[in-house]
């Protein structure tokens, strides 16, 4: 761990310092609360896992330093022991109100302060291993199974937030919806693992095709796809759309089957949320883009629809 020890009397401070070297971790010092806040909004090369705080510090104390440090970290636990000379019950409620996690009496217990560190080690620890598996299932919450990409439940948030924006921000939206040409045949012929191959392949190559930070592939249904393109009009999407199916097409999937191709194809219909307009309801505006590819399976199929 990375512990930063704030505490004014220098002998103290070396005692503190000499502890937590033993333990293994690695120490900075700040000798007031003031130097002390500095250093924690200063860590970008070393993040600090643990504090160790004086009570009683000149130019800030140690109390106003910790309730400004839990502000600076927001949502990050890290833990703060507290160190006073003080004993009153008092003056303990209030370093735990301002954000202590232990409170030790002084003069310094060696033995005392090792074990709460290392138990206050042990629990960051364990904070740590719980976010990362919070981000794990969140991921997985909003992924779709079979291609990586992202599901219809987070397609159905991401939408209802960029209508906002692009209403908000009066900038215009691009929806994308599209579906595999005759894929019940594909199946039929091909089998059900042949199809599910065929759904990652699209998934992974529509994907690819919209390549910005802020646009979203997802998996709509079985086998369709939806593409969110914020800050998008209709003539920037309907290149963006052609390419995609130009890829769709190199890919060159083999259905005998299909009626439009020798292989495997894909139908669009793009629908656009522009600057004046009220705004739609996420079910308005996808009604619009699946009445668009609608009309692409209508016209032929393997082609795109975009209404302006
Ligand atoms: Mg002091």
């Amino acid at each position: 761990m990375n512990v930063l020890v704030a505490e004014d009397s220098d002998v103290i401070r070396a005692i503190i310092m000499q502890i937590i070297s033993e333990l293994g971790h690695t120490v900075c010092a700040a000798e007031n609360g003031l130097e002390a806040v500095e250093l924690f909004k200063d860590q970008n090369a070393e993040k600090i896992d643990l504090i160790v705080m004086d009570a009683e510090m000149p130019i800030m104390d140690g109390m106003t330093s910790t309730s400004q440090i839990r502000t600076l970290a927001g949502d990050d636990w890290l833990p703060i022991i507290f160190l006073s000379a003080h004993s009153e019950d008092s003056y303990l409620q209030k370093a735990l109100d301002s954000g202590a996690d232990v409170y030790l009496r002084k003069p310094i217990n060696k033995v005392e302060l090792a074990a709460q560190i290392k138990a206050m080690g042990r629990i960051a620890e364990m904070k740590n291993k719980l976010d990362e598996v919070n981000v794990q299932l969140h991921d997985l919450a909003n992924q779709d199974g079979l291609t990586k990409i992202a599901n219809r439940r987070a397609f159905n948030e991401r939408i209802n937030y960029e209508l906002k924006q692009s209403h908000r921000n009066k900038i215009p939206f691009s929806l994308v919806l599209c579906d595999i040409d005759y894929f019940k045949l594909y199946n039929d012929t091909y089998g059900h693992l042949a199809g599910d191959n065929c759904l990652k392949k699209v998934a992974k190559t529509i994907e690819r095709s919209f390549r910005r930070e802020t646009d979203m592939v997802a998996r709509y249904g079985g086998e369709e796809f939806a593409v969110l393109l914020p800050g998008t009009n209709s003539d920037e999407a309907r290149p963006l759309v052609e390419n995609m199916l130009k890829n769709i097409n190199a890919l060159d999937i083999p259905h005998s089957s299909s009626e439009v191709a020798k292989h495997i194809t894909i139908s669009a219909g793009v629908v656009t949320h522009n600057d004046e307009e009220n705004e739609k309801t996420s079910s308005t505006f996808i009604h619009l883009a699946d009445k668009n590819l609608y009309k692409a399976k209508e016209g032929g199929r393997n082609q795109i629809i975009v209404s302006a």
